[in-house]
């Protein structure tokens, strides 16, 4: 049987690499979750026997489409935007809307790949997608967010619905990006549906605490590893990249939890100061002005500012939480962190840590925990939201927190539970993709083949 299992893995796996043969990030993530599942298929014939990995592996479809739109010169330009409708065997599609030069197929599949294992893990009636467009928001007035943003929805909105599909925000796209979506969602559908957008503005349909939920929710799902292992965030040192939404409420709920945070990033640079970084200065910085975080300089000459953000991780700290983006976390910073004492790694973004990061990381003993699991608090509140739209009613901010820690540490046990169960206890890699597969495959198994 541990044959069979291995020779089919392997056997889809070869598939799924001819068929993506250019997409590198969505091999990635396809690789650590093959790798995870193993064990499961040895136990469960019957996945095998419905083709659950093949299928689990394509997209039901991907649409993507032109975004033309004119910019405060009037000059035209064009973007390609995306929508990558996954899986739905637990209900509508779900995942943010990424505005990055980046942007493409494979970073769209992965990510949408991802929302799959994550959005199961959650417990909630969401299946999962991602989508985009290749647009840099940076520099750009909020005329022009604003002409893009309804560019976009213009062929988006036939796509999506709130029982159908529901995109929220990522990386370039926050509150006010949802706002004009939403307001041109509406007036192209001719009628109010406060639940086809999550992350919207708390006046307008928005749940409170959905901005706060994934950085809190990570050092929700941290603060109970450490606690296994008899450590906590109190008196430790941590560093944190990026200095967006996740980063920046990571920070927040790690400084509540008594630690000091000496360093966070953007993509020109990092900020260290050992005595702790001024958290309102960041805020003002990144949400308010929408500055480069070099500007931290301005308010305190005395700390320092790299122009280099991946040398980060060569900061001397107990705990590390990469929160910025796709492999920002290689193999190399894994053995800086490492050399420098790290106790423990937990991903804010999606899939920052390389896969050879985390089997270092692994291979000497930091706790590690994955971002499907640990960064998984954000599309969990965007359900709440879903929910308390559907009601007609708002929950209020400490309503929304209680709920979402409850589902951090529920996320925990499912994930120490599985890798107990299948032979690796206290690998939450494994534990995480192969509790949110369960999952998924067990309602395939019912849904038939298709
Ligand atoms: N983009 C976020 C994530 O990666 C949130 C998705 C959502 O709220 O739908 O999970």
């Amino acid at each position: 049987q541990r044959k069979r299992a291995n020779d089919y893995v392997h056997e889809v796996y070869e598939l799924v690499k001819q068929r993506n043969s250019n997409e590198t990030e969505f091999l990635q993530a396809t690789r650590e979750i093959f790798d995870s599942l193993r064990p499961v298929f040895a136990q469960h014939p019957e996945y095998i026997r419905d083709g659950i990995l093949e299928r689990i592996t394509e997209p039901d479809r991907t649409i993507s489409f032109r975004v033309a739109w004119e910019d405060d010169q009037g000059k035209v330009h064009v973007n390609r935007g995306f929508r990558v409708q996954f899986n739905s065997d637990l209900g509508p599609y779900k995942g943010g809307l990424r505005f990055h030069p980046s942007v493409n197929n494979s970073i769209m599949k992965f990510l949408a790949f991802e929302q799959i294992f994550k959005n199961a893990l959650t417990g909630q009636p969401i299946g999962a997608g991602k989508g985009g467009a290749d647009f840099d928001p940076k520099g750009k007035s909020d005329r022009e967010i604003m002409r893009f943003t309804q560019s976009f929805m213009t062929e988006l909105h036939k796509y999506i619905g709130p029982d159908e599909d529901v995109p929220a925000g990522d990386i370039g796209v926050g509150r006010r990006e949802i706002g004009y979506m939403f307001g041109h969602y509406n007036r192209l559908n001719g009628g109010y549906e406060a639940g086809v957008l999550t992350g919207k503005h708390p006046d307008s349909g928005g749940s409170l605490g959905r901005t706060e939920a994934t950085g809190y929710g990570l050092v929700y799902f941290v603060d109970e590893m450490l606690r296994e292992h008899e450590l906590s965030f109190q008196d430790s040192r941590v560093v944190v990249s990026g200095s967006g939404n996740v980063s920046t409420y990571a920070m927040e709920k790690a400084m509540e939890l008594g630690s000091t945070v000496i360093a966070c990033s953007d993509s020109g640079g990092y900020i260290y100061d050992e005595t702790g970084i001024d958290l309102d200065v960041v805020k003002q910085i990144k949400e308010v002005d929408k500055k480069r975080i070099y500007e931290y300089l301005k308010y305190y000459p005395e700390a320092t500012y790299v122009e280099d953000c991946s040398k980060i991780w060569e900061l001397p700290c107990d705990i590390a939480l990469p929160c910025a983006t796709q492999n920002e976390l290689d193999e190399e910073s894994a053995k800086a962190l490492v050399a420098n004492g790290v106790k423990a790694v937990g991903e804010g973004a999606n899939m920052p840590s390389s896969i050879e990061a985390i089997q270092y990381f692994q291979k000497k003993g930091v706790l590690f925990a994955p971002a499907k699991a640990a960064n998984a608090g954000g599309v969990a509140v965007s359900a709440m939201e879903m929910s308390q739209n559907s009601m007609r009613l708002s929950w209020t901010t400490e309503e929304v927190d209680e709920r979402l820690h409850g589902v951090m540490k529920n996320i925990y046990d499912s994930c120490t539970n599985a890798a107990n169960q299948y032979g690796e206890p206290g690998n939450l890699v494994m534990g995480a993709n192969i509790a949110g597969f369960l999952k998924v495959a067990n309602a395939m198994l019912t849904h038939g083949i298709h």
